[in-house]
């Protein structure tokens, strides 16, 4: 036995530093693959080398010396004999704690799973197996004398028994497998000769019989040329580079991504697909599961813990061989990791908006050269950050311009609404040449999907007298009317009213509405439309995962229908008898003094338009605008130009303004039910670095308020930084945690660092 000294993040503490503890090590221990195991340690915040409650540890790094005398460091107790995760998933996660300046411990906290955190053992459940006793040669001797061991099943389980004694016991299920039913087995247990008992052993993992095993369950379609080169180039690599998949929506991105991890599996090899949260429908998995003979495993949030548990230990342990997940399964392990593919990869989903603010994208690329394996990052509408990494030739870009399997690209028009009359459809976004098509589509039995990303009767109710306005008590919000619940709702904090009759400050009954939503876009179409069915997707008609599967297969039976929904419907759905498609109140997007709102347009568009003529049928795609000069939608509609196109003059006007990506951001920002105690913290943080060098490198806007200050009760401010080097961002911000810690968060103040934030509060 030895001493140690080691280095330990405390598992959920808001603390950003590591602290010291001894480690006593035995024999058979190697500190190298100690990395990154549990620990339990005494630990009190302000009496570090006193006795204080026992918290759950990582260990980071074994250490020469420390500043305390060994002798007076706590001890730290192990719980596992090696790190439980891997080292690139341990790497993976301090890199994450140091690009995104959140603490160290609460960063294993966002990255493992539950189980982990309570210091469950990180072991394959236990199979139950059967074997014989130790008294079974005497009674089998004894039965048989008697005449009472005669049966030809029991006989033969004896047989199987013995002949497989020095591999221990025998998984049930293979007792099963070889024709051997419950009755059997219980006969000998009652006899004494054969017992139950749990044990880890499983069948082989798939790996194991790669030189028997047919990968491809079921081919696919004959790829098209582009498809081919894509999925050649990518399989070529066999170590860490990224690939940005450009292809046009349904040009065939999936196939490409099925036939590269085919190349990958019959390596030996498995592979992470990540897929935006909505787009994980069973739909989705079942296209990879029926593609393979090897297990596909998927990983969600409507999984339970202990089903992600089960899921994260069949990864961990090879019997995976692909594992789907959303944002978070990026931090599974996976031995002998070969591929990584993030899937729609501008999607905001993989931004995690707190605690551990990754995105996504950032922790694959890095675990990728960790595994020294290649990336693909998929999309038909690529974030401007990766369409610059890929001009610069940090990213290969291949693209697939054509869509696959003959289908053809909808044909584009633009209205200009200054020049439409004035109707009844008018006031909820539909023009009448749109009314029109919408007519004439569902005449011919085709479907037609409407798209408006705001849900709710009305946006604003107040009263026609007085004036008041229906705010949210918790936050600066108006609430939204929704008729069917005969509710206001604020859609940000969810707080329920009953919808008014009458004004509570002045009594008339007069109130007016202004502003439309997905229910009174419905609730028009079933007047206009009566013979048709209306299908609503919305966070109103859509729960949870069965209400968007049932809906998608409702829509897909191919039934006549308008579908009429909100941002859920704009990812990757497949409805191939859609033929028109129109975007309602497109304009929003365009005057937003959010620098990326130009940038979500041009995807909104491309994305929607994407889901008319999928299949062999013409699709139609309406935009309509009251600004149909805005170069925008006149360059994406009229002039035909590609997204690649538009995005690149949109990349100018960042260089121009010296923003993202030629420039880096972080916000800092504070909250708390005390205006001013949020207010005041900041202040003094910004004061203090203010004084400091690393401040002269980095533009910092002054501290302002949320643009909705009050959230949910508490009230938010921030500080917008841009610098002009990573290093000089890191710097800052290495800066910026140091003074919290010295300062310390004050009771009821909560502190928050974004790094490359998505949104602009
Ligand atoms: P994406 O992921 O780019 O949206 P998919 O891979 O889902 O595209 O393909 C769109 C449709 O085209 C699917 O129905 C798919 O089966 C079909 N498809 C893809 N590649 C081919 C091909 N080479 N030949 C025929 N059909 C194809
Ligand atoms: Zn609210």
């Amino acid at each position: 036995m030895s001493v140690s000294i080691v280095s330990v993040a405390l598992v959920n503490r808001p603390i950003f530093t590591t602290y010291d503890y001894r480690l006593n090590l035995k024999k058979h221990h190697d500190p190298e693959k100690l990395i990154g195991s549990r620990v339990l340690v005494p630990f009190s915040q302000h009496q570090i080398t006193k006795k204080g409650a026992t918290s759950l540890g990582i260990i980071t790094a074994f250490k020469d010396h420390s500043f305390t005398q060994v002798a007076s460091l706590n001890e730290a107790t192990l719980i596992d004999e090696e790190c439980p995760f891997g080292e690139d998933i341990f790497k993976t996660i301090m890199f994450a704690s140091e690009y995104c300046h959140y603490p160290i411990g609460q960063c294993f906290f966002a990255a493992l799973p539950l189980a982990l955190r309570e210091g469950k053992e990180c072991a394959l459940p236990k199979i139950e197996g059967l074997t014989l006793t130790e008294k079974a040669p005497t009674l089998i001797a004894s039965y048989k004398e008697k005449g009472k061991l005669r049966a030809p099943l029991q006989l033969k389980l004896i047989e199987i028994l013995t002949e497989n004694k020095a591999q221990g016991a025998m998984p049930i299920s293979a007792i099963k497998d070889r024709g051997i039913g419950t009755p059997i087995i219980n006969a000998l247990i009652e006899k004494g000769i054969a017992k139950k008992v749990k044990s880890d052993l499983g069948e082989l993992n798939w790996s194991e019989k790669l030189d028997t095993l047919e990968i491809i369950k079921t081919s696919g379609p004959i790829l098209n040329a582009e498809q081919q080169i894509a999925v050649d180039t990518i399989s070529s690599i066999l170590e860490f580079k990224t690939f940005l998949l450009n292809g046009i929506t349904g040009s065939g991105k999936t196939e490409v991504y099925l036939n590269v991890i085919a190349n990958i599996l019959k390596k030996g090899k498995a592979v992470l697909v990540l897929i935006p949260e909505i787009a994980l429908t069973p739909q989705t998995f079942e296209r990879f599961q029926k593609r393979f003979n090897v297990p596909v495993i998927s990983m969600h949030s409507a999984l339970s813990d202990k089903e992600r548990f089960e899921a994260y230990l069949a990864m961990k342990f090879g019997k995976g061989g692909v594992l789907v997940g959303t944002r978070s399964a990026l931090f599974t392990p996976i031995p002998n990791l070969g591929l990584i593919i993030l899937d729609e990869e501008h999607d905001s989903s993989f931004k995690q908006t707190d605690n551990l603010r990754y995105h996504a994208r950032t922790l694959a690329i890095k675990r990728a050269q960790l595994c020294n394996c290649p990336i693909v990052l998929g999309s038909a509408t690529p974030c401007l950050e990766t369409i610059h990494n890929a001009d610069l030739g940090i990213y290969e870009r291949l693209d697939l311009i054509n869509r696959a399997g003959g289908a053809s690209l909808p044909n584009f028009e633009l209205i200009n609404l200054t020049l439409e009359p004035m109707s009844h459809g008018m006031n909820c976004g539909i023009g009448t040449t749109l009314e029109n098509a919408i007519g004439e589509e569902t005449v011919k039995g085709n479907q037609v999907l409407l798209f408006l990303n705001r849900r709710g009767y009305s946006r604003h109710l107040f009263c026609h007298r007085c004036g008041k306005i229906f705010t949210c008590p918790h936050c600066d919000n108006v609430m939204t009317v929704h008729r069917q619940e005969n509710a206001l709702i604020c859609h940000i904090c969810d707080h329920r009213e009953n919808l008014p009759r009458i004004c509570p400050e002045c009594n008339c009954n007069e109130l007016l509405e202004t502003g439309f939503g997905t229910e009174q876009v419905e609730e028009f179409l079933h007047n206009r439309y009566p013979d048709v069915t209306v299908e609503r997707i919305d966070r109103d008609t859509v729960k949870n995962r069965e209400d968007l599967e049932a809906k998608i297969n409702r829509i897909r039976s191919g039934k006549t229908c308008i579908i009429v929904g909100t941002q859920m419907l704009a990812k990757g759905h497949d409805f191939p008898d859609v033929t028109l498609v129109g975007i309602l109140d497109i304009d929003a997007g365009l005057f937003s003094d959010d620098f990326r709102s130009l940038e979500f347009t041009a995807q909104l568009i491309t994305q929607v338009a994407g889901r008319a003529g999928r299949a062999l049928k013409q699709g139609k795609v309406i935009i309509q605008s009251h600004h149909p000069e805005n170069f925008l939608i006149y360059g994406l509609i009229e002039e035909r130009r590609s997204y690649m196109e538009i995005a690149h003059l949109l990349i100018n006007m960042r260089e121009q303004l010296h923003l993202p990506p030629f420039t880096y951001q972080a916000s800092i920002s504070t909250n708390s039910e005390d205006r001013e105690k949020a207010h005041l913290f900041l202040l003094e943080i910004m004061t203090k670095i203010n004084q400091l060098p690393e401040a002269l490198t980095v533009e910092a806007t002054p501290v302002l308020p949320d643009k909705i200050e009050k959230r949910q009760n508490r009230h938010y401010f921030h500080v917008v930084i841009t610098c002009h080097s990573l290093q000089d961002r890191k710097a800052y911000l290495d800066k910026i945690v140091l003074i919290v810690t010295q300062l310390q968060i004050p009771p009821k103040v909560r502190f928050a660092i974004d790094v490359d934030p998505l949104i602009m509060t």
